[in-house]
């Protein structure tokens, strides 16, 4: 008889690895809180990298809807300083591949697929080591136990709390999103000064970065160093809007358009796990994406997040047939990875939103050459 497994999180990382597992023909329990696929309005887009997030695709059979679906025109950069002038302008080769931009959306979609997700299904806690296996207890009171649980839950993960005890601390940065609609006919100005991909702009301490998304949408991300409760006295999107123009005085006009014109503003302090958090093993749950290695959004999280669910899921499907022993090797490759992303991604931020702002194109001088 299969093995009941159920995986909590119907993120980038659930869903891998329900997919992958599915292609295997392992039969898997997606357990996800929110009420249906369209209950949040589902975030930025994220870019694929060949090697993390494509790869996984692959090993789920969805690498060739992915090349249909992303958009690899999306991949380029232009780069600000506080005062307007473009200090770099890259754009991808006509056959670069190496990071197309995919609305979250529709990556859902893609790995969505034939999955059966239990909607609405908010797990509370996961209680180990009782007779009938690992039991799960949802926030509605009920109750069901199953051989392996996944927590691909998350930063603030409820499975986390079977395997560890860390939790995420605040790293001083925070973050504001918000978007514009129908660029090219609203604001053909922004539209222009964003390009295909993604523009940014850094100055002391703080950056501004208005990403493209499909169908004129695009995504703008005000980051700089605060205390958490420095939003605690605006009562409104406009107090808040007044409190961002304030933070980014002085800053080009076309600059500071992309604040004047965006609504919809979320608050998004950035949080992070410790860089190399581990714990011991123990059978019957572990951690996937976030709820395992949460670090600073730098282009990493979702790609490691979905080949984490790649991964883990043809451990099991492929591995000698011992549950716990597929989980255990799959996790030592997982920490070893995240670990090195983590010091990246976290020596990222501190570049980013710097002191010094030619630390920022320092970085991206690195990154992407020529
Ligand atoms: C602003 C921003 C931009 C980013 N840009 C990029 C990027 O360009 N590239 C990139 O690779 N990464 C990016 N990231 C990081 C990326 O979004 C995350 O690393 C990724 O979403 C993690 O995937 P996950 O599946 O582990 O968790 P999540 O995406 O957080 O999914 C967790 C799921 O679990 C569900 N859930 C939570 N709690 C419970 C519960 N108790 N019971 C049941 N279900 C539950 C949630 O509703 C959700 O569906 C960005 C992050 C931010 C904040």
């Amino acid at each position: 008889m299969s093995p009941r497994i159920a995986v909590v999180g119907s993120g980038p990382a659930g869903l891998t690895f329900a997919r992958v597992l599915h292609r295997h023909g392992h039969p898997v329990t997606v357990l996800e809180r929110d009420p249906g696929p369209d209950a949040r309005p589902p975030g930025g887009a994220l870019d694929l990298h060949e090697g993390l997030g494509q790869l996984a695709l692959d090993k789920a059979g969805l690498l060739a809807e992915f090349e249909e679906l992303s958009r690899p025109e999306g991949q380029a950069m232009r780069i600000l300083d506080a005062a307007g002038t473009v200090l770099r302008d890259w754009h991808p080769g006509p056959d670069d591949r190496a990071n197309p931009e995919i609305d979250r959306g529709q990556l859902r979609d893609l790995l969505l697929g034939p999955l059966g997700v239990r909607w609405g299904r908010g797990v509370t806690r996961v209680v180990t080591g009782t007779p009938a296996g690992v039991l799960v207890h949802f926030a509605d009171g009920r109750q069901e136990t199953f051989d392996l649980v996944v927590g691909a839950d998350g930063a603030w993960s409820r499975v986390r709390p079977a395997v560890s005890s860390v939790t995420p601390h605040y790293t001083g940065v925070t973050s504001v999103e918000s978007s514009l609609d129908e660029i090219d006919t609203r604001h053909p100005d922004l539209d222009r000064l964003i390009g295909d991909g993604s523009v940014a702009a850094y100055g002391v301490n703080r950056s501004l970065v208005a990403q493209r998304n499909s169908g004129g949408h695009v995504k703008v991300y005000a980051k700089f160093r605060a205390p958490l409760d420095w939003h605690a006295d605006l009562a409104d999107a406009e107090a808040l809007r007044a409190r961002l123009l304030a933070l980014f005085d002085g800053w080009a006009a076309p600059v500071l358009d992309l604040l004047r014109h965006s609504a919809a503003f979320v608050h998004r302090p950035l949080y992070v796990l410790p860089v190399s958090h581990t714990w011991t093993h123990v059978p019957g749950v572990t951690l996937l994406g976030d709820a395992a290695h949460l670090m600073p959004p730098l282009g990493a999280g979702a790609n490691l997040a979905m080949l984490d669910g790649a991964e883990l899921a043809e451990s099991i499907a492929t591995g000698p047939g011992d549950l716990d022993e597929a989980v255990r090797a799959f996790e030592e490759r997982m920490w070893a990875r995240a670990g090195r992303w983590a010091k990246i991604t976290t020596a990222g931020l501190e570049r980013l939103v710097s002191p010094d702002p030619a630390e920022a194109l320092a970085l991206f001088d690195r990154v992407q050459p020529s």
